[in-house]
């Protein structure tokens, strides 16, 4: 029998969906459940703030974190409007490569307009709007400081509910007893430490396969405050890795004027503890930019490091048997290295693939086959970019694949097709084996010129002009004046300051 002709609702309306988790997956996919359950619960284990605040749960928000282009387009079509109230609160569009100073693997790329963007902040502010969008929907409830600690079984493999205990600091072990909360659906995005595979053992399912890569890369990330009468005519700075040199860097400008700076170290070197020895690995890294403007910039916090984080991918969708309306999302299901920047876009995606196969066929028996399946498929893009290294892997097609890449990237330097390619494939937006006719002919073009070694910037590098910090003669981007210690508010929103207008740019 077709999965369609079994097709039956399991109760009047859809009932009610749990979901694990209130970071990035679990907020996204609880938007996408809202628009077909009658209530949806998302349980968390920690206290959440009311706007932006730390949490011990999202310990990466402590590092730079970039919505790029998918992740952002989806978060719109989830949460109409949410690009505009993310900007509201103090993110920072920025066009790609357009407003950076983008090193690629072979030389800086022009700053030609392309479709891609990136929306840029701290981590707790861009979950902080989200959670607020959701907050303002009679149909989703948060319960905090909540653990689900098992899943309840049904007849005929589902799932009718999870257990859950809630915090108690009274009690010796700081928990009140579990207590069951009924669903007709749950969703885990409980992160890389999910304990899915463990609850389905517990109710005798057999735990999924998982490919597990080292990435052997770590992270070290620090804010700053600009230098006083900071003048710039782009807004962020990246330094990708090279075949040569595994080690990358960003700096990107976040809420209230402030610049927050990662290192990824991909050697296998520890990354660095404290400014100084972030200072020294700027002045390391393929080009001296970085070091040169947080030199003089104001150090606003210590330095955070994340050691090695592992690509880990649970293959739910090889189970054969499985409980249905169960479903595992995020970093629960992929967690990949967030070189790329992947992780929130894989989010988006996930809850995109909810919210669709919802509509299409409801909470239909084997509607959890089909969604593990449509996850697996999604997710695959970006699983393969992440963990499949050109250098690393053999064969005439992985040699053929290298040297295409290598082509790509010199070309990018100088075309702006092969530059538009070469960031499409870094977002996962292409494959890496993408051939479009225009980059392809950029990219097997003999090289007439050498690539570029200074920076596309007319107040930094080689090319700068010198000029007067408080009144710029042209109007620039990215433009702070503020204090040294603390950067100066300019507006006002919600949770932060809105971010300093942008003035004309001026093509370098
Ligand atoms: C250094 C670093 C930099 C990154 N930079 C980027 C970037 O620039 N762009 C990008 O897209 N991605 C980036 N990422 C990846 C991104 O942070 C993650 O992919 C994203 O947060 C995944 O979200 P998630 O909701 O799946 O899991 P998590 O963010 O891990 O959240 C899991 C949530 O579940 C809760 N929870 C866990 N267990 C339970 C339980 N039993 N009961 C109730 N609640 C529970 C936790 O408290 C937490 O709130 C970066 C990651 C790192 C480490």
């Amino acid at each position: 029998m077709s999965l369609d002709a079994r097709v039956v609702k399991r109760s009047g309306g859809h009932g009610h969906a749990v979901v694990i988790g209130s970071s990035f997956a679990g907020l996204t996919a609880a938007r996408a459940l809202a628009g077909f359950m009658d209530r949806v619960t998302v349980i968390e284990r920690d206290w959440l703030p009311r706007g932006p605040g730390r949490r011990r749960g999202v310990p990466q928000a402590r590092h730079t974190h970039s919505l790029m282009t998918a992740a952002h387009q989806g978060l719109e079509q989830l949460f109409p409007g949410i690009r505009r109230d993310l900007v509201r609160a103090g993110a920072v569009h920025i066009r790609m490569p357009e407003d950076m100073l983008l090193l690629g693997p072979a030389g800086w790329l022009p700053r030609v307009p392309t479709d891609l963007s990136m929306l840029s902040a701290g981590r707790d502010l861009l979950d902080a709007v989200i959670r607020d969008r959701l907050r303002a929907d009679p149909k989703v409830t948060f319960l905090q400081e909540n653990e689900v600690v098992a899943l309840e079984p049904g007849p005929q493999d589902t799932v009718t509910g999870v257990w859950a205990r809630g915090r108690n600091r009274r009690e010796s072990d700081g928990w009140n007893p579990e207590r069951l909360i009924p669903a007709e659906f749950v969703v885990d995005a409980s992160g890389r430490g999910s304990q899915a595979p463990e609850w389905l053992a517990e109710l005798g399912y057999e735990p999924p396969a998982e490919s597990v890569a080292d990435s052997g890369t770590s992270y070290a990330t620090t804010l700053y405050a600009p230098p006083v009468g900071h003048v710039a005519d782009f807004k962020s700075l990246f330094l990708m890795a090279a075949p040569d040199d595994p080690r990358q860097a960003v700096l990107n400008p976040v809420e209230g004027g402030r610049w927050s700076v990662t290192i990824a170290v991909g050697d296998g070197t520890l990354a660095p503890t404290d400014h100084a020895e972030l200072l020294r690995a700027a002045g390391a890294l393929r080009h001296p930019l970085l070091r040169d403007l947080i030199e003089t910039a104001t150090p606003l916090g210590p330095v955070y490091t994340r050691g090695r984080t592992d690509h880990r991918l649970r293959h739910y969708d090889k189970l054969r048997r499985w409980p249905d309306q169960f479903l595992v999302v995020g970093d629960a299901l992929a967690a990949v290295d967030p070189v790329h920047g992947h992780g929130m876009t894989l989010a988006v995606e996930c809850a995109l693939v909810l919210d669709r196969l919802l509509t299409a066929h409801g909470t239909a028996v084997g509607i959890s086959h089909r969604l593990r399946r449509a996850l697996a498929h999604q997710v695959a893009p970006a699983w393969q970019s992440g963990t499949r290294p050109p250098q690393a892997a053999p064969g005439l097609r992985s040699r053929l694949g290298r040297r295409y890449a290598s082509r790509v990237a010199a070309a990018a330097t100088a075309d702006p097709h092969a530059a538009a390619l070469l960031l499409h494939q870094h977002q996962s937006l292409d494959p890496p084996a993408a051939l479009r006719p225009r980059a392809l002919r950029a990219a097997l073009r003999p090289r007439s010129e050498p690539a570029p070694t200074a920076p596309p910037s007319l107040t930094h590098g080689p090319q700068a002009r010198r000029r007067r910090p408080t009144a710029p003669t042209a109007p620039a981007i990215g433009v702070s004046t503020g204090s040294a210690t603390r950067p100066r508010p300019t507006g006002s929103s919600a949770h932060w300051p809105a971010a300093a207008p942008a003035g004309e740019r001026r093509r370098p």
